[in-house]
């Protein structure tokens, strides 16, 4: 049988991202690879506390079909979350999206059409990258520095790319480099989607999750034009398995982002939903997000201490203020590859930098995770990937 595919399929059946997550959960594995939060913070007895309310008090519309802009009840939370945020909505501004991967493919699927531009961060989130790579985006990469995405490289890019449809950034605590966009890049951003007419998809997921230096305005809180789509989603700070995200935008194109929605999904899942609420309101979030960020603090400090010790001279890494990741740039390597597979051979995990590009990637790159490695483990793994790293740098 020969499948008549559409375009949006991949050629091949090559997963490296799949196959590295595989190695990395071996239990011999100490694993920097992934991007989950630690799941020993999971509020296990308050999320089924919610559970048993709704059931209770809601059952039979928490079971039912709902709207495809999402219940009420959790589009009000959402609104206390996007205040912290500076971004003064209403509901009706607001949908609830299958997680933000779900927001990302929407907006794809709105604004791509095969060969429009999509402007992202070098490197990216490695699934948008895939998403934007179904709809058949022509990427246009930015530089980054520690800074976050580099103005003066945005505007060529945009000088260059009329057809451009949408810029893509995380500007907070980036995946995968743990890096902040400053305040005065944040306003020259907005200023330069108003200037070039362009779109802004604004992700944010792992900004409330600071532990160093102060609250940054969101792009959304910025542009008084219209050009920017914020997402945000429980899963970093709450729980990813419930699949809630959303979407904040303009009347106009909420209307389209719900009809889109509608045919994807019908809606996202309404015990859900409703449990998240109802979890909202009987328990203080920030008093958990303390929580959490409090253990990967002390989890990046462990690291950070450990790779300033352990590290061959010459490698140099970000310095997150907050987030779950940060980015490793090892000189004079050929290939991030290489990079993975000595550390495979000392059991040690981490993602190679190659898949975080739409294009040419940085050779030498690679991402670790800390918020997933409990702290007996993250001396020792950072030593073996210390020697991993002496063996292809002396190559
Ligand atoms: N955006 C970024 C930058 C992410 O890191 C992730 C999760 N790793 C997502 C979106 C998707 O998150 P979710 O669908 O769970 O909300």
């Amino acid at each position: 049988m020969t499948y008549q595919f559409s375009n949006r399929v991949p050629k091949t059946n090559n997963d490296p991202v799949g196959d590295i997550l595989k190695a990395a959960a071996d239990p011999k594995v100490t694993s920097f690879a992934g991007g989950l939060p630690a799941p020993e913070l999971f509020p296990v007895e308050q999320v089924k506390a919610a559970a048993d309310k709704v059931l209770a008090e809601k059952g039979p519309a928490a079971l039912q079909y709902s709207s495809a802009q999402g219940v009420p009840e959790l589009r009000n939370v959402v609104l206390k979350r996007l205040e912290v945020e500076g971004i003064h909505t209403t509901a009706d501004n607001v949908m609830i999206a299958t997680g933000s991967q779900q927001s990302i493919d929407l907006t794809a699927k709105m604004f791509l059409d095969e060969g429009s531009a999509v402007i992202v961060e070098d490197p990216t989130y490695l699934t948008a990258v895939d998403v934007f790579r179904s709809y058949g985006a022509h990427f246009v990469g930015v530089d980054m520095d520690e800074d976050g995405m580099r103005m003066d490289s945005l505007e060529e890019a945009l000088k260059n790319n009329p057809d451009t449809r949408l810029i893509y950034t995380v500007p907070t605590f980036q995946n995968p480099t743990g890096r902040t966009m400053t305040l005065e890049r944040r306003k020259k951003l907005v200023a330069l989607a108003d200037k070039y007419d362009v779109m802004v998809l604004e992700d944010n997921p792992y900004g409330a999750i600071r532990w160093e230096g102060e609250n940054l305005p969101s792009l959304r809180s910025l542009d008084k034009t219209g050009h920017v789509i914020y997402m945000g989603t429980m899963s970093k700070v709450f729980a990813p398995g419930l699949r809630i995200g959303w979407v904040v935008a303009e009347p106009k194109l909420l209307k389209k982002y719900t009809m889109m929605k509608q045919s994807a999904d019908l809606h996202t899942d309404s015990f859900s939903q409703y449990v998240c609420a109802q979890y909202f309101t009987d328990n203080d979030i920030n008093d958990h997000i303390k929580r959490i960020t409090a253990l990967y603090h002390k989890r990046e400090q462990l690291m950070m201490s450990a790779i300033d010790k352990y590290f061959p001279a010459g490698v140099q890494h970000s310095n997150p203020q907050g987030g779950m990741f940060l980015w490793v740039m090892v000189p004079g390597v050929k290939s991030s590859q290489q990079l993975f597979d000595a550390a495979m051979k000392r059991n040690v995990a981490v993602v190679p930098g190659d898949p975080f590009y739409g294009n040419q990637p940085e050779p030498g790159t690679f991402r670790m995770n800390y918020s997933n490695t409990p702290e007996e483990g993250i001396v020792d793994g950072v030593k073996q990937l210390a020697a991993a790293l002496d063996e292809v740098m002396s190559v």
